[in-house]
């Protein structure tokens, strides 16, 4: 690994302050997991490490919603009554990231800026369009867990279970830099690969920090949320989908449907909701409205498997949601 600083600072201003607005050259290094693994990999080698755990870890009631600091663990979001009570997809989605050493040593900071599992991505042999190379090896390679929304130009999926229920429940992020805050919705943090812009996965700047989650009251949601994995623990998931239903009786008044581990970013399906919208969940229209979600997609060699994972996911997650049996 090559030799690097560095910084802990005390507070958030103190962090901004140790940032280069040079990318890469200092990272904020929170449980270290995704970052440590990269660097010893040769992956990313940054000159000095600010380590940001010392940033808020708390969960504060703001506006009927919470907000919750961007240094809190994975075990903590996961066994938060609040969290669990107002927001139970995060909490679902929390308790079932990685194993029980990921989760007491991950930070939500982290979880959300972890960067591709792409094998590509991942292996220093293969400079890819992350890595300022001009093309992405999976179109050709091996691509069972790559995208299949998004057509490129690089196919990776976002690695973060968290992401996505917070899009689901339109969470805000707070993003500290050296000029000051910016308020970010969580959708449009996550960005799509562009030739432009395909080397990142977020708008946020080298010198900025993710402070802060902020999620807005939630009003009279159901929620539902469904992972499908290979394995029960120590993975990744290969498809998911967190389910926000308001129901007016028993009709369905308006829906959030968004997947997981199956494009760049968090992928929500405007099509699958209005699908339900208006109608009662049965195991009839909780089917239609997975096809819809899934209509657009566009599998590789390796990944038509991962449409039928994903319309599944989407399925139960809707059934769960209702409070009805998964079929
Ligand atoms: C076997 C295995 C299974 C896993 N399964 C899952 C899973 O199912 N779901 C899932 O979501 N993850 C999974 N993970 C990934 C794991 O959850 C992440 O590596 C972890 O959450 C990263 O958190 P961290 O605090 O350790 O991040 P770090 O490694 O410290 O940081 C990750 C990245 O985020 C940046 N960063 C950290 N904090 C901030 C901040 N406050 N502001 C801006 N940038 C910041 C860092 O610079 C770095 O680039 C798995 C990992 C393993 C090894």
């Amino acid at each position: 690994m090559k030799p690097f600083a560095y910084v802990n600072p005390a507070n958030e201003k103190d962090a901004v302050a140790a940032l280069s607005p040079d990318y890469e050259k200092t990272l904020p290094i929170g449980g270290g997991q995704d970052l440590l693994a990269r660097m010893k990999d040769y992956v990313t080698q940054p000159d000095r490490l600010v380590n940001v755990k010392n940033l808020d870890a708390t969960v504060t009631r703001v506006n009927g919603g919470l907000k919750i600091g961007s240094a809190m663990r994975m075990v903590d979001v996961a066994e938060h009554p609040e969290i669990a009570r107002m927001y139970p997809a995060v909490a679902a989605a929390a308790i079932e990231v990685g194993t029980p050493q990921i989760r007491n040593q991950g930070t939500v900071g982290g979880n959300i800026n972890q960067r591709p599992r792409c094998w590509y991505f991942r292996n220093e042999e293969f400079v890819c369009y992350k890595k300022g190379g001009n093309r992405c090896f999976s179109p050709q390679g091996e691509n069972q867990f790559h995208a299949i929304f998004g057509d490129g130009p690089s196919y990776i999926v976002h690695p973060s279970s968290l992401a996505v229920p917070f899009v689901a429940y339109d969470a805000t992020f707070r993003l500290l830099g050296r000029k000051g805050e910016r308020m970010v919705k969580a959708a449009d943090y996550f960005t799509m690969p562009t030739k432009e812009n395909v080397e990142r996965e977020n708008v946020l700047a080298p010198d900025e920090l993710l402070t802060h989650v902020i999620l807005p009251a939630p009003g009279n949601v159901k929620s539902g949320h469904y992972e499908v994995r290979y394995k029960a623990s120590h993975d990744w998931p290969i498809a998911f989908a967190t389910v926000l239903l308001s129901m007016n009786g028993s009709t369905v008044q308006g829906a959030r449907i968004v997947m997981g581990a199956v494009a760049p970013v968090p992928w929500r399906s405007q099509d699958a909701e209005k699908a339900l919208a208006g109608k009662a969940v049965t195991p009839q229209t909780a089917a239609a409205a997975a096809d819809a979600a899934l209509a657009g997609a566009q599998p590789m060699s390796q990944n038509a498997y991962k449409v039928q994972v994903a319309k599944t996911a989407v399925e139960r997650a809707i059934l769960q949601a209702a409070g009805l049996p998964i079929v």
